[in-house]
């Protein structure tokens, strides 16, 4: 599956950061992570640290899946709103959902600290309503998120124009968010767990994988094998090969980014992170070398020779969107990119055991919230594989659906 097309500005920026052998033998662990991306990165880092032998395979070099072309904004807020997530998995787990991202954040950044990763920096969240038949939505949806403790705070139009100098009818302003490189995240995580005994091996791609009673067998392309006691599929949107059922919504997606504007340019207060309520929703963050970064104008299909006619189109289409929102701010775009993107239908990610496929759990972050759902699955993962319970894993299982 071609991922992305463009220039994923995280690749760009950093390059190849380190490189990793090819599997050219065969082994054994405990448990195989299929996928180097920051799913299995994370899923990684937590088993490493649990004290489990594991092993990372991927059939690209590490971090060219999604991961490179992440836009990287973090945040609580999940793509399904939480006022409509309650009608459909129910109130208790709609809200559950949103406080694991929240924690998922702060757990992000201590990591970073205990990996001495820099690139983190804590944010804040503005959502504002892109039509005037928003507002109604947006109330309800502060009202639900200020009744369960997020810490909000609801913007009229007026105070949203003195504060940002946007002109929208409303706005949420929520103060859980940050953001990253999920790239450079990736390697600096794989990095770390490397030296506590975490083997890599990318560029080997899987062609085959054997489910027994008591282990997993996967077979490289080369015909070498790894044979472990449990497998976690850390496989992005590929996940798509593995399970028959229709558990994803693959489409299309594009982000261009500014170049660099002078250490002193202001872009607008505190740098926060921006989305609306249009459906593509339009988003928007800064980076730490002082650009601006803006990301949306999804289309509803895959095929990637289609996406990627479009990607001049886009760029001119975001940059006009972004105009519209601040036509006081310059944006030069630099770097443009697409990428292939994934939807639930309740917009929650897919963690846990699939029944006919035994010794396996998949950590699947689908949607926008794919880097904190990255989070939540690496912890349920490991508790399941430690046989410690975990009261969310129900949430975002397979039986749901
Ligand atoms: C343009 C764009 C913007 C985004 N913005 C955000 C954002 O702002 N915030 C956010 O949280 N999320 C965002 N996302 C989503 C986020 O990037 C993804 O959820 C995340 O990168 C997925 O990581 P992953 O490790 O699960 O998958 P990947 O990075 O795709 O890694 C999976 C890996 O599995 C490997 N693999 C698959 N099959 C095999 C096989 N058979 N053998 C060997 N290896 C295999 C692949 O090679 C791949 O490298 C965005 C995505 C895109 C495309």
């Amino acid at each position: 599956m071609k991922l992305s097309s463009g220039y994923p500005f995280w690749l760009v920026k950093n390059g190849l950061p380190y490189n990793y052998p090819k599997l050219q033998t065969s082994i054994k662990t405990d448990v195989a992570i299929l996928g180097g991306g920051i799913s299995g990165a994370l899923s990684a880092y937590y088993l490493i640290n649990a004290g489990i032998n594991c092993v990372v395979i991927d059939a690209r070099t590490i971090g060219l899946g999604s991961t490179c072309a992440s836009t990287s904004l973090l945040q609580y807020e999940i793509d399904t709103p939480l006022c409509k997530l309650k009608n459909l998995v129910g109130l208790d787990n709609a809200v559950r959902s949103y406080q694991l991202c929240a924690e998922a954040i702060e757990t992000i950044e201590t990591i970073t600290k205990k990996i001495n990763y820099k690139q983190f920096k804590a944010s804040k969240s503005l959502y504002y309503a892109a039509y005037k038949k928003d507002i109604s939505f947006l109330e309800e949806e502060f009202t639900i998120r200020k009744q369960h403790g997020f810490k909000v705070k609801f913007l009229t139009q007026a105070q949203l124009k003195k504060q940002f100098n946007i002109t929208a009818p409303c706005a949420i302003l929520s103060k859980c968010a940050a953001k990253i490189d999920a790239y450079s995240f990736t390697h600096t995580l794989l990095q770390h767990s490397l030296k506590k005994g975490l083997q890599i091996f990318d560029r080997t791609p899987i062609k085959n994988i054997k489910h027994n009673k008591n282990k997993v067998t996967l077979t490289t392309e080369n015909g070498n094998t790894i044979v472990a006691n449990k497998l976690i599929y850390a496989t992005g949107y590929e996940a798509v090969n593995f399970i028959k059922k229709k558990i994803v919504k693959l489409h299309s997606t594009y982000a261009t980014i500014s170049e660099q504007a002078n250490v002193k340019t202001k872009f607008w207060k505190d740098n926060v992170l921006i989305w609306n309520t249009a459906d593509p929703y339009l988003y928007m963050r800064t980076t730490s070398d002082n650009r601006i970064l803006i990301g949306g104008r999804d289309e509803e299909f895959f095929n990637p020779i289609k996406r990627d006619k479009l990607i001049n189109r886009k760029k001119n289409q975001l940059v006009k969107d972004f105009n519209a929102v601040f036509p006081s701010i310059e944006f030069k775009p630099e770097f443009t990119w697409t990428g292939t993107f994934g939807a639930t239908k309740d917009g929650l990610p897919f963690i846990g055991t699939y029944p006919s496929l035994p010794n396996s759990y998949f950590a699947l972050g689908f949607g926008g919230n794919g880097i904190t759902f990255s989070v939540i699955a690496a912890e349920i993962i490991t508790d399941l594989i430690i046989g410690k319970k975990n009261n969310d894993a129900e949430i975002f299982s397979f039986q749901r659906i």
